[in-house]
């Protein structure tokens, strides 16, 4: 069954991270972290609405600038979601710049920063263009604690997680997956077409078995009916869950595997070998080690390190040896 979203790491492992999450229809993106996002193309940058800062170090948020400089002349609105002082740290961003040449014409793009945590968002604030990016007093978003963003598709939970400063992991969760079955759809003698990417977009947010699909020729159906029919299936949606920069101690651990359990996919910084374990701790990161625990724990189907330190350049396979030994020891080797 194909999923809603595909996500990926924009770069290598020893890469400032950011992991670009993209949609299948609907042309749209969501980034979670804003390290290195060079390699995504200004058409890629362009689809991306919201964005998910796990915290406010320079090899996290250094890619502000980029989007900042894509999305200047675009109508759009940009979220993005971030620990206490978010909105500070655009405000010191957009201050860096000379914006004399903004002004009621220009276009109307604006930024939204929203401070999260996990009693709820504590702080928004929202810089336009037309009025050169001064800071304005935003209302934080209706959300129930523990959630990050909310969409008819999917939501986003996160974890504030401690890495000597919050660092917030996140979890997409798709609300469903919903596929067409072409066999059967031809025996129905049913076309492809816009109404059946209504009727799984339906489906997929949810919609009652009696919602009404109209069909090319002028007839309608129920959505149960095309479910009944095994036209569309659907089952539970994916979680990808992603998370870095975090200290090694039980808490975090404990929060994190809450947040991965059963993922489809989580991506976890593996930055240093256990060898090395107590600059790790120092620097408030995991090892190898401590990350492959994690995604054994929480029972994950795909676990993807990243984030390594620049002092294992060249050994790379190293850390991911060692993260898969944790992973894939005691309950079910060769998974
Ligand atoms: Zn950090
Ligand atoms: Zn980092």
């Amino acid at each position: 069954m194909s999923h809603l979203v595909q996500p990926r790491l924009v770069n290598g492992p020893f890469d400032d991270p950011a992991l670009y999450v993209d949609f299948r229809f609907g042309r749209r993106a969501l980034l979670f972290d804003l390290g290195d996002v060079s390699a995504l193309s200004p058409r890629e940058i362009l689809r991306v609405g919201q964005v998910f800062v796990s915290h406010m170090h320079m090899d996290h948020f250094a890619g502000f600038d980029r989007l900042l400089r894509l999305f200047l002349y675009q109508d759009r609105t940009l979220r993005l979601v971030g620990p206490p002082g978010l909105c500070a740290a655009v405000a010191g961003k957009l201050s860096a710049y000379t914006w004399n040449l903004l002004g009621p014409d220009s276009a109307g793009f604006a930024i939204v920063a929203e401070e999260w945590t996990p009693q709820g968002f504590v702080g928004a604030a929202r810089f336009a263009a037309r009025a050169a990016f001064a800071r304005e007093a935003a209302a934080p978003p209706p959300l129930a604690p523990g959630l990050l963003a909310e969409d008819a598709e999917f939501v986003v939970e996160g974890a504030a997680l401690d890495h000597g400063v919050p660092s917030l992991a996140f979890a997409l969760q798709e609300r469903r997956r919903v596929n067409v079955h072409k066999p059967r759809l031809d025996a129905l003698g049913l076309p492809v077409g816009a109404w059946l990417t209504e009727a799984k977009r339906a489906l997929r947010g949810g919609a009652a078995p009696d919602t009404p699909v109209a069909l090319p020729d002028g007839h309608a159906v129920t959505l149960g009916r095309l479910v009944e029919a095994g036209v569309l299936v659907h089952g539970p949606g994916q979680r990808v869950v992603y998370a870095t920069d975090l200290a090694g101690h039980a808490r975090n651990r404990d929060r994190l595997v809450a947040l991965a359990r059963g993922a489809d996919r989580l991506y976890i910084e593996a930055p240093f070998l256990e060898a090395d374990a107590a600059l790790a701790a120092a620097r408030r990161h995991l090892t190898a080690a401590e990350a492959g625990a994690v995604a054994r724990a929480a029972g994950v189907a795909t676990a993807v390190p990243f984030h390594f330190s620049s002092r294992y350049a060249g050994r790379e396979e190293a850390l991911r040896a060692e993260f898969a030994r944790h992973w894939q020891t005691a309950a079910s080797p060769g998974r």
